[in-house]
């Protein structure tokens, strides 16, 4: 469209004095609902978007001054102007912390508008990531949880080792496997490897252990949280970046708990979802899509019985020769 009014000012400036024909357009009000057609040098300016490169000499305005993480989507701000993310408007109970204002009902338009339209590197692309547009808002989700090139932190208490998933799932192999295998109680049992099925016991008292699977490299976490009264909460992570989308489809994960002792009859109980994915474990337990397991299940020498299933959900795409990864990620795991 733009070329071929281009090309119509430029047929017209061939019929009569090119000067003069361009000092005409240049004149001529803006017809109201008309496609624009004013000169090119006019269309131009107007369809590429002004853009500005800035080096931010701190990023304390990008950042929620209350919890400290980047501002992502609704900001709000006090009538005095101090400013905080939705969630800990929430936390505060709607009380600005630094001047007891209400705050939550007002937002900080423009902040928003200028985060929205900013686009960074991801962090980790001298590590090779080819993501040098981000949106800032979906930055910290990508090398959170999307990046392959973000390094995986080991997640078992005093170790500082940080790497790829595979150099992760090598590590945790070589460094803390095994000790884990020879003895089962005590904090030995952290890590289990895996290919199909493997046993491991699961103590009551312990937060979580690792899962190695050994063909994909991969690192889960079977979590075994607090918090939730009269039982324990299961869940499962995947330690590392979420398979990508070419790979085929969603992790996805069964977990089955029965009574290690028949304490609790004869039932059991089960959970599944997608699994999630995240490069470290921050210590905390899932509150969402957890598996809870009251404490009539657990033994009288405190374990209990768990089995785990892993599998792709085959995605849409070429779904029929990717459904075979399902076979890759079947495994179970489960105590005595
Ligand atoms: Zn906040
Ligand atoms: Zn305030
Ligand atoms: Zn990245
Ligand atoms: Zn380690």
């Amino acid at each position: 469209m733009e070329k071929r009014s281009g090309d119509k000012a430029a047929a017209a400036n061939g019929a009569a004095a090119p000067k003069k024909a361009r000092t005409t357009v240049l004149r001529r009000a803006p017809p109201p609902k008309k496609d624009p057609e004013p000169q090119p040098g006019h269309v131009a300016a107007e369809e590429e978007p002004k853009t500005l490169d800035v080096t931010l000499a701190s990023l304390d305005a990008l950042e929620c001054p209350l919890c400290f993480a980047p501002f992502e989507a609704e900001i709000f701000q006090c009538k005095n102007g101090h400013a905080a993310c939705g969630s800990c408007c929430d936390r505060v109970r709607g009380t600005c912390p630094s001047c007891g204002d209400p705050i939550g009902a007002i937002r900080c338009r423009p902040l928003e508008a200028a985060i929205a339209s900013m686009l960074v590197p991801c962090s980790f692309a001298s590590a090779g990531c080819d993501r040098r547009r981000l949106r800032y808002a979906e930055r910290r989700a990508h090398e959170a949880s999307s990046c392959h090139h973000a390094p995986c932190a080991c997640p078992l208490p005093g170790c500082a080792f940080s790497g790829l998933q595979h150099l992760l799932h090598d590590h945790i192999r070589d460094a803390h496997h095994q000790a884990a295998g020879d003895d089962g109680e005590g904090a030995a049992a952290a890590a289990v490897g895996f290919v199909r099925e493997a046993t491991v016991a699961l103590r009551r008292s312990e937060a979580f252990r690792v899962l190695l699977h050994a063909q994909d490299s991969r690192v889960f976490l079977l979590l075994n949280g607090g918090g939730v009264p009269f039982g324990r909460s299961l869940s499962l992570l995947a330690l590392g970046p979420r398979p990508a989308a070419a790979g085929g489809g969603t992790l996805e994960y069964t977990v089955v708990v029965r009574a290690a002792d028949g304490g609790g009859g004869a039932l059991s109980l089960s959970a599944s979802g997608p699994v999630p994915c995240a490069r470290r474990w921050a210590g905390h337990h899932p509150t969402d899509g957890f598996l809870f397991v009251p404490d009539a299940y657990w033994s009288s020498s405190g374990t209990v019985s768990v089995t785990v299933h892993l599998g792709t959900e085959a995605g849409g795409r070429g779904a029929g020769a990717g459904g075979r990864r399902q076979a890759l990620l079947d495994a179970s795991c489960t105590t005595k």
